[in-house]
């Protein structure tokens, strides 16, 4: 999939909701005027918005970095891919590689975490000419990193599921509800889902 604009690229948070809930992505990119802004949805906006000043003081993981530079709200996007994405923050470890860092307001890793972090990991290597096969999920409640492992399966699923958002929004079609509605309590969207049982 190669496009021409920016504007008409999935983003990672697309990539990040289908994980959770396809017709949250529908109703994002083909009813874009009904998306509601809730108080929690503000409330983690502004902690996120809150972390670059918190993270300039956690040190680096040695365990894949031994010594590096952080760059934040770093913003990518590739044509070729598709999609774009602004990382929350990258370090730029001083052998040349390149890990990705999200912040997550969750106390827990869920798997739409782990392909947004893989879609992240995707823009890199496309913009940056590296390999990124490691990135970490830094949890604000716990203030602790995660290392994720950004596999080659995480890769090929990120690449098919940008694949199906371009499907959907081309044929305009709603997907099914999740096979586990307990999602559904507390979704801004909740309303506009009539067929929930
Ligand atoms: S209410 Fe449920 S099915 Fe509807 S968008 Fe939200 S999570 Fe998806």
């Amino acid at each position: 999939m190669t496009i021409m604009h920016e504007e008409d690229a999935v983003t990672v948070t697309d990539i990040k909701q289908w994980g959770y809930c396809k017709r949250v992505v529908y109703y994002q990119r083909c009813l874009p005027d009904i998306r509601p802004t809730t108080y929690l949805m503000r409330h983690g906006r502004q902690q996120h918005e809150d972390q670059p000043r918190h993270a300039v003081r956690r040190v680096l993981p040695a365990q894949d970095v031994a010594s590096g530079s952080r760059e934040f709200a770093v913003r990518y996007f590739s044509a070729e891919l598709g999609i774009s994405g602004m990382v929350d923050e990258i370090i730029r470890a001083d052998d040349g590689s390149i890990i990705p860092v999200d912040y997550k307001n969750a106390s827990t890793v869920a798997n739409n975490h782990k392909l947004q972090l893989t879609a992240y990991g995707l823009l890199i290597e496309a913009k940056e000419q590296v390999v990124v096969n490691v990135g970490y999920i830094y949890l604000i409640p716990k203030r602790k990193m995660v290392r994720i492992a950004i596999t080659d399966t995480l890769k090929t699923t990120v690449r098919e599921i940008i694949s199906s958002i371009f499907t959907m929004i081309d044929q305009e079609w709603m997907p099914p509800l999740p096979e586990n509605t307990n999602l559904c309590v507390g979704c801004e969207f909740r309303r506009f889902c009539n067929d929930i049982g």
